[in-house]
């Protein structure tokens, strides 16, 4: 028999932000395999016959966690069960969906999607601040603080600019560097920003900032993960700064 193998976002980890299909398919598994951030609630929508297995990744250990993970999913569509692989959020960012997606392909399951609300969106939704705003904010960005294997650090500086809302995941541990390169850029320091720990969850946690205080905020406040950034660079923000800012416009 063909295996099948769901990736199902999970949202930011409040179980009333399951979508219906996630909950459906959740009931209809054979064996569960949840990460770290996802709610135990939504656990309780599993059938009493399905295995659940947790495998959620510890920081600087998800390169060997994975391969793990990979090879029981693989293992399981062998054998022809109906896997729901629960994610954070939405699966298809910065979930690793391509590797998993690829054991599904090799082993000619069936396979399914099932979108989750992002933690940026549930981030930007706890505070009420839009990620886009007419004619001030046109385009919204998601960026990770997590270098690549290099070492290097993502490109943020083509990421912030005017006009844009940026989410930053990952990116606690990552605020001065992310603080220096824009600045070094002429991005302004009196931008807002905003961290929001826990979105979705009863311990949602709002620390604002601005960006030439950003690592210094995270500092004082004990910004802790799982964590969103949220900078928002509208464009009267680079018409308003005569500096290098213009530059980038
Ligand atoms: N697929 C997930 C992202 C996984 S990467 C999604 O779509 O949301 C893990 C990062 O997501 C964390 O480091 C943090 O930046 C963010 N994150 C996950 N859950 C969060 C939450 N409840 N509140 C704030 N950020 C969260």
């Amino acid at each position: 028999m063909k295996g099948k193998l769901t990736l199902i976002g999970c949202g930011p980890g409040a179980a009333d932000l399951l979508t219906l299909r996630a909950i459906q398919r959740i009931k209809t598994a054979d064996l569960i395999l949840y990460d770290r951030l996802v709610d135990p609630e939504v656990l309780s929508f599993a059938s009493s016959d399905s295995t659940l297995e947790y495998v959620g990744k510890g920081c600087g250990d998800g390169g060997r966690q994975q391969v793990d993970i990979n090879a029981r999913i693989s293992e399981a569509l062998s054998q022809g069960l109906t896997v729901a692989r629960l994610k954070s959020g939405d699966p298809m960012v910065f979930g690793r969906a391509s590797e998993e997606l690829a054991i599904a392909v090799s082993k000619d399951a069936e396979i399914e999607m099932v979108p989750g609300v992002t933690s940026a969106l549930a981030a930007a939704s706890e505070w009420s601040i839009p990620i886009t705003e007419r004619a001030e904010l046109q385009s919204f960005v998601v960026t990770t603080g997590k270098s690549s294997k290099d070492g290097k650090d993502p490109d943020w500086c083509s990421v912030v600019r005017p006009g844009v809302c940026a989410a930053f995941y990952m990116s606690v541990a990552q605020s001065w560097r992310i603080q220096t390169a824009l600045m070094a850029k002429g991005v302004p320091g009196s931008l807002q920003c905003d961290w929001i720990e826990n979105a979705g969850k009863p311990n949602v946690r709002h620390v604002s900032s601005r960006l030439d205080r950003l690592a210094m905020d995270a500092r004082e406040h004990a910004v802790k993960n799982p964590a969103i950034l949220l900078i928002r660079y509208p464009l009267s923000a680079s018409i308003a700064d005569t500096g290098q800012a213009s530059e980038l416009a």
